[in-house]
């Protein structure tokens, strides 16, 4: 199997080839793994391997027959990732589809992405596909993590984690994707987004990444301002923006981690706000720094979990200032 655009995680490679490069296909694949972690790339590059009409399945996909030249082939079926509603009704019609045979392939390959928006209806609906597949049916789901799926469901998929990437597996494809961009500032937003190649060509494109670098530093230290104001007055821009919000937490993690290593005489870059950092390290003990960082990872979890903004931003300037002794 080819995966060309798709960076990193040798060990999923070496796993999905090792099986397609024979000419197994699986029939149902759960791939899990952070927003802008490749999900959806992966998803779509097995199922395009499994229509490609090339005999030499390590060629798969060709790129150049038929069956890959379409865009939007018959056998092909996504849903979910869009907003729309993964509700039981769309799963049982889903579920009628898949024991059609294929049109010109030889799958019917369904992509079910955001997998955790099904309802446990829907996800019960679901199962009764799992449970006795047709031979002709690949089923490839995408979720965040796989905890949020019934274990029923899970027990019948063979799960791939996705990890993030390092610079040097994302550089060639973000300079590719880029080309405008200073290679420097790509490597700042790679680390900033975690190393999801997704969130760094969004978050560059949309100008999420601007917005993160400017607030971080003056959010890092309003946490330390006399009064707590300025703190609610800055967080108060992450409302309604998921992804800023996300950011800005990966930022102040970085902010952070500088800041403790400072306090150690040492010197990083991490962050790129050197002031920041030099300032929360003279104002902090080194206690309230990584009561902190453990702060930031909590809250990190807590937004993965998609927890309503408004209270969660409260939360957050609450927990962040308690953690800090202000
Ligand atoms: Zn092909």
């Amino acid at each position: 199997m080819q995966f060309r655009d798709f960076a990193g995680n040798a060990p999923i490679k070496q796993r999905l080839a090792a099986e397609i490069d024979a000419g197994h296909y699986p029939h149902a694949l759960l791939i899990e793994g952070p927003l802008g972690s490749g999900r959806r790339t992966l998803a779509r590059l097995i199922a395009r391997a499994a229509l490609c009409r090339d005999t030499d399945h390590s060629a798969r996909p060709c790129g150049v027959c038929a069956a890959c030249q379409k865009a939007t082939p018959p056998d092909l079926t996504e849903l979910g990732g869009d907003g729309t509603s993964l509700s039981v009704d769309t799963i049982r019609r889903l579920r009628e589809d898949a024991f059609l045979l294929p049109n010109e392939s030889a799958y019917r390959v369904m992509i079910l992405a955001e997998a955790q928006a099904m309802t446990p209806q829907a996800q019960n609906a679901l199962l009764k596909i799992l449970e006795e597949p047709p031979a002709h049916l690949l089923f490839i789901l995408t979720c965040d993590t796989r905890t949020s799926l019934l274990e029923t469901i899970r027990s019948r998929c063979v799960c791939l984690t996705l990890a993030p990437t390092a610079w040097e597996e994302a550089a060639p494809i973000l300079t590719a994707r880029l080309p405008k961009e200073d290679p420097a500032e790509l490597q700042r937003a790679h680390s900033l987004f975690g190393g999801c190649i997704g969130q760094v060509i969004d978050g560059v494109g949309d100008g999420t990444f601007r917005q993160v670098l400017d607030l971080t530093p003056r959010i890092a230290a309003a946490i330390v301002a006399p009064k707590e104001a300025e703190l609610l007055e800055l967080t108060g821009a992450l409302e309604k923006e998921k992804q800023l919000t996300a950011g800005v937490l990966a930022g102040l993690s970085l902010i952070l981690r500088d800041a403790l290593v400072g306090k150690y005489g040492g010197t990083t870059t991490l962050s790129t706000a050197p002031e920041a950092a030099a300032q929360l390290a003279s104002r902090l003990t080194a206690q309230r720094l990584t009561a902190l960082m453990e702060q930031v990872e909590r809250l990190q979890f807590a937004l993965s979990r998609n927890m309503n903004n408004t209270l969660f931003l409260t939360r957050l300037c609450a927990c962040l200032r308690q953690a800090a002794g202000y």
